[in-house]
C-alpha cells in the first residue's frame, strides 16, 4: 500500500518557513505584499483568491485583493497592472485566470515585470526556467517538485512520465523534471500505447483534467504518483485524475486530491511571493 504524500503538512512546512522569512523582511522595514487582480465574478476564481489571501495572511505578507468588474476592457486592466507595476509596496503581482473573453490573457501576461510575476507564467521566467537560470517557478508543477523530493525518492535517471502539455502545468512539470536529470516524456490527447508508456514510469505527473483517468493497471510497482487535476466525480465530489484506492495498491507514494498538490502550489506562491520581496529588497 503506497504512503500517502500529505500535501497539508507539507505546504505547512513551506509556510512556515516563508513567514519566519517575512518576519526577517518586516524587522528590515519591508512588508511584502501580494496584489491579485480578479476580473469578473467567476465562482471558483473566488474561491481560489480567498485561499490566496487566507495564505498570506498566515505567512504575515499583505494582500491586496483587487475585483474589477465583468465589463472591465483590457486597456483599463492593463493600466491597473501599470499602476501596481510601478508601485514599490507591491511585490508580487497576479491576475486570477481564466480572464473574460474579450480579454488576451497573453497581453494581459506580459504586462506583468517579471521581477513581480509570482506565478512564472511570462515569457522572461519560463524561458529562464528552461536555460536553468533564476526565476520565479510556476507554483504547481514547483510544488510537484517538492511533493517528489519528500519522498527521499531520487529523481536522477529515473523514468519520468508527465500526462499532460499546458504552459502552466504539463511543459513546466517536465522542464523542472529534466532539470533534476529524469528521463522524461511527456504524453498528451495525442499519444500513443499511454497505458504501456505510464507503466513503465517510476514518477508518474497526472495533469489531464478528467476523474479517474489514471487506473491501477498503469502504475508501476512502486512508483511516486503525482496527481495535479482537480475534478469533480459523477457524485459532484472533488477528486484527481487518479483512480486513488486502485492506484495506492500499487504505487510506493501517492498524493490525494484534495489535501495534495493543490495546498502545495498555494504554498509555493507564498514562497514565490517572499522571494520577490527579498530580490527588490536587495536591488533597491
Ligand atoms: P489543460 O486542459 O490545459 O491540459 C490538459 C492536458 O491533458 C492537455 O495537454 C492534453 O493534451 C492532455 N490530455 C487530454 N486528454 C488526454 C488523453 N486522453 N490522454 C492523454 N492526455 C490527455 O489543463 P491544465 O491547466 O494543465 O490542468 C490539468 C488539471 O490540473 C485540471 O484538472 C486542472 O484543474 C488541474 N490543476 C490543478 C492545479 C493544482 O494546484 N492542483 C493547478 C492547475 C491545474
Amino acid at each position: 500500500m503506497a504512503i500517502r504524500i500529505e500535501g497539508k503538512l507539507l505546504a505547512a512546512q513551506v509556510k512556515e518557513r516563508v513567514a519566519a522569512g517575512v518576519k526577517e523582511l518586516k524587522e528590515k522595514g519591508i512588508e511584502p505584499c501580494l496584489a491579485v487582480i480578479m476580473v469578473g465574478e467567476n465562482p471558483a476564481s473566488q474561491v481560489y483568491v480567498k485561499g490566496k489571501v487566507k495564505d498570506c495572511a498566515e505567512c504575515g505578507i499583505k494582500s491586496l485583493e483587487i475585483h474589477l468588474p465583468a465589463e472591465t476592457t483590457q486597456n483599463e486592466l492593463l493600466q491597473k497592472l501599470a499602476e501596481l507595476a510601478g508601485d514599490a509596496g507591491v511585490h508580487g503581482l497576479l491576475v486570477q485566470l481564466p480572464l473574460p473573453a474579450h480579454i488576451d490573457e497573453k497581453t494581459v501576461i506580459e504586462a506583468i515585470p517579471p521581477q513581480k510575476d509570482v506565478d512564472g507564467f511570462t515569457a522572461v521566467n519560463v524561458g529562464r526556467m528552461m536555460i536553468g537560470e533564476e526565476c520565479f517557478l510556476p507554483c504547481t508543477p514547483a510544488g510537484c517538485m517538492e511533493m517528489i523530493r519528500s519522498t527521499g525518492v531520487s529523481i536522477s535517471g529515473k523514468n519520468a512520465v508527465v500526462i499532460g502539455r499546458s504552459n502552466i502545468v504539463g511543459k513546466p512539470a517536465a522542464m523542472l523534471l529534466l532539470r533534476e536529470n529524469a528521463t522524461v516524456t511527456i504524453c498528451h490527447s495525442r499519444t500513443e500505447n499511454l497505458k504501456q508508456v505510464c507503466a513503465n514510469a517510476d514518477i508518474l505527473v497526472a495533469a489531464v483534467g478528467r476523474a479517474g483517468f489514471v487506473t491501477g493497471d498503469m502504475i508501476k510497482p512502486g512508483a511516486v504518483v503525482i496527481d495535479v487535476g482537480i475534478n469533480r466525480n459523477a457524485q459532484g465530489k472533488l477528486c484527481g485524475d487518479v483512480d486513488y484506492d486502485a492506484a495506492a495498491e500499487k504505487a510506493g507514494y501517492i498524493t490525494p486530491v484534495p489535501g495534495g498538490v493543490g495546498l502545495m502550489t498555494r504554498a509555493m506562491l507564498m514562497q514565490n511571493t517572499l522571494q520577490a520581496a527579498q530580490k527588490q529588497a536587495l536591488a533597491k
